[in-house]
């Protein structure tokens, strides 16, 4: 931490301020310039938060307080240098995997599920996506099928082997979502749901965790810092668009948030294009859009009749454009650096 005292500090002001740090456990390196003073403060990386705590910004004959240290610890690059691999039921993701995730946004019934599990598995893509708990802006909405949408996808992974990524919104619904999810999914609503981050911290299984509608990258860089402190080590950030000005699409898919986010963290990144863009004739281009800025993933919506689904039909890829997407996206991936990720035991798709 680097504390710049006002030209007009006091020999008295800047010896407060050295007892401060010192009383947490820091050691003061006073640099004395010609026209001010900056204090150098050097300590482990609990002695920086603990000196941010101080909030030593309001004390007398101080101008500003600058960190070196990022606050998300676990998560930057400094101490882990290399980027994170997981390996999920056969799939991989980060360095130089790519995962495509696809499925409907929700769980409708056992027919859509398992036709549109079919052609994700024909394609070649790496997981499936489906969710069983709908974080819905009106409450009045279709909500999930709830315990028997997770059965269901309990019985897609069953015949089809594919990894299952599903959101967990409450985490009184946690045991439940374990029984099925190899990735929770924390839906942008809840990216700065401290309790639940934490919950999903303690129970170990991978974590898809979505960007927040108006979080900045470190905020949503701290969110990931809740479940990391906690043990689970697995986590990928998801870019799914932000709220700006904007009004001609849903929302403005950030993609600079990919390169940006591999430089500050060693965390796979994935995209979003589906929610994102709010319509299928978009969701193409994003994703090879993404793919091309370095995305490790991405998760897309697919339904095999769109204009009958439940939510979010709108932006629905159709299942039978599916395999040529998939392809297409492997191709840019393989561009940008990535190994081709789509199974081979994917059909004539
Ligand atoms: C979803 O994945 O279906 C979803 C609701 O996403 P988000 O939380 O990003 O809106
Ligand atoms: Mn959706």
């Amino acid at each position: 931490m680097l504390i710049v005292m006002k030209p007009e500090a006091t020999t008295d002001q800047i010896d407060a301020v050295i007892a401060r740090i010192e009383g947490v456990g820091a050691t003061a390196h006073p640099i004395f310039g010609e026209r001010l003073t900056v204090i150098g403060a050097i300590g482990d990386t609990d002695v920086e938060q603990h000196i941010a705590d101080l909030e030593l910004e309001g004390q007398p004959g101080v101008d500003e307080v600058k960190p070196v240290m990022k606050p998300y610890k676990l998560a930057s690059r400094v101490e882990h240098r290399e980027a994170s691999v997981f390996e999920i039921g056969g799939a991989k993701i980060g360095g130089e995997h790519f995962a495509l995730m696809a499925g409907p946004c929700t769980v409708e019934s056992r027919e859509q599920l398992l036709e549109t599990a079919d052609v994700v598995l024909a394609a070649g893509a790496n997981m499936l996506r489906g969710g069983a708990y709908k974080p819905r802006t009106s409450p009045y909405s279709f909500q999930g099928l709830g315990t028997e949408g997770l059965r269901l996808l309990a019985e897609a992974k069953e015949i089809t082997g594919l990894p299952i990524v599903t959101e967990l919104m409450d985490a009184r619904d946690l045991e439940a979502v374990l029984e099925v999810a190899d990735v929770i999914q924390v839906g942008a609503r809840n990216m700065q749901n401290y309790g639940l981050l934490t919950e999903l911290g303690r129970a170990g299984r991978p974590v898809l965790l979505k960007r927040g509608l108006a979080g900045t990258l470190e905020e949503f860089v701290m969110a990931a810092e809740y479940i990391l402190k906690e043990g689970n080590e697995a986590v990928m950030l998801c870019e799914r668009g932000i709220r700006t000005f904007e009004t001609a699409y849903r929302f403005t898919l950030d993609l600079m948030a990919v390169p940006v986010l591999k430089q500050m963290t060693h965390l796979p990144v994935v995209v979003d294009p589906s929610h994102a863009a709010g319509r299928r004739d978009l969701v193409e281009s994003l994703s090879l859009a993404a793919a091309a800025a370095g995305a490790d993933g991405i998760i897309v919506e697919v339904h095999p009749n769109p204009e009958e689904a439940i939510c979010d039909g709108p932006q629905a890829l159709r299942a039978s454009d599916f395999p040529a997407y998939a392809r297409k996206v492997e191709q840019v991936a393989t561009i940008a650096g990535k190994a081709p990720f789509l199974r081979e035991a994917a059909g004539t798709a």
